[in-house]
């Protein structure tokens, strides 16, 4: 239901990705830049990105999508809530 699809939804908070040192997330940042020229979508401080292309990712980190949410999550740029993410 309409639930499930919310809470499943990937949504990445662009300035924590783009201000994360190291090379570890540096292809998921990259993409991030390309979707969001691709969609002009240049002034949000989050990103919704289709599950089709974090299944892509998790291939080029040769990890499991589930594996590649769990890293993002440490980092802390993923963000569970948009909603709530504009509230706090
Ligand atoms: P497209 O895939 O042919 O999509 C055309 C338009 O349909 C998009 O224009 C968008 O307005 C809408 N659309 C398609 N799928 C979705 C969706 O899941 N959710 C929402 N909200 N709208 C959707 P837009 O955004 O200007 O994107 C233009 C083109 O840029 C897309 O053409 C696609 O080729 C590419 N693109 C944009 N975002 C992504 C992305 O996240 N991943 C990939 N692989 N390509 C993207
Ligand atoms: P939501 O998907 O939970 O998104 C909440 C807010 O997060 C959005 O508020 C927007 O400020 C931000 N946000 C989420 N994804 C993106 C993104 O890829 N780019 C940017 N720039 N911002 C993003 P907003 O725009 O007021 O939308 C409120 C709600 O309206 C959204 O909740 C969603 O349920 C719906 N909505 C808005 N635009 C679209 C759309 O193009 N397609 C669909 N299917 N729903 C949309
Ligand atoms: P959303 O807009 O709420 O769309 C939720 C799901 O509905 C998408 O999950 C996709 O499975 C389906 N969907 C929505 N619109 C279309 C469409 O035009 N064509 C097709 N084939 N399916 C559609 P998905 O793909 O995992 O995308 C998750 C979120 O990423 C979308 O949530 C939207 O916020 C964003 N997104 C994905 N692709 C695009 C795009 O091309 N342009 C924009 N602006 N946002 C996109």
């Amino acid at each position: 239901g309409i639930r499930l699809e919310a809470t499943n939804k990937i949504v990445l908070d662009l300035e924590k990705l783009y201000d994360t040192t190291g090379e570890d997330l540096a292809y998921v940042a990259r993409y991030a830049r390309a979707i969001q020229q691709q969609r002009g979508d240049y002034n949000g401080r989050v990103l919704s990105i289709r599950a089709d292309d974090l299944r892509a990712l998790a291939i080029v980190y040769d990890i499991s999508p589930s594996g590649l949410i769990e890293r993002l999550t440490e980092q802390g740029v993923l963000v569970a809530d948009p909603r709530a993410f504009f509230a706090s």
